[in-house]
């Protein structure tokens, strides 16, 4: 194996992104950046820990394998999530959501609020 290529996070979060203070979260174990803050859709869901933010971009992630799973909001195909540095489980990725009202999660990334830290803010 090669040298893990670890990403930084883009202070993106969309149209005017750059001028913003830099609000990052991390890896809890091994600091790794994941997401900007900006790039948080929506902070109210339930993960396996607690809290879980969802994101629309996220690095510094591997992906395992895609299963059915019954959450709150309905059936998903989704993937658990892992940190690409230290392997820690940290959330899900939707992959596929069949309630018309649940589309909008697709392709998109929780991230549990307990599995990270703060930077900047
Ligand atoms: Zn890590």
């Amino acid at each position: 194996m090669g040298r893990l290529y670890i990403e930084t996070v883009q202070n993106s979060g969309g149209e005017g992104g750059e001028g913003r203070v830099r609000k990052i979260f991390k890896c809890k174990w091994c600091k790794v950046e994941f997401a900007s803050y900006y790039d948080i859709l929506s902070k109210d869901f339930q993960g396996r820990f607690g809290r879980a933010y969802l994101f629309r971009n996220v690095v510094n992630i591997s992906l395992g394998p895609s299963e059915e799973r019954l959450l709150v909001s309905g059936w998903h195909t989704v993937c658990d999530i892992y940190c690409t540095s230290c392997q820690q489980i940290l959330g899900w990725k939707y992959e596929k959501a069949y309630e018309e009202s649940q589309k909008y999660k697709e392709g998109m990334y929780i991230l549990e609020k307990e599995r990270m830290l703060k930077e900047g803010w």
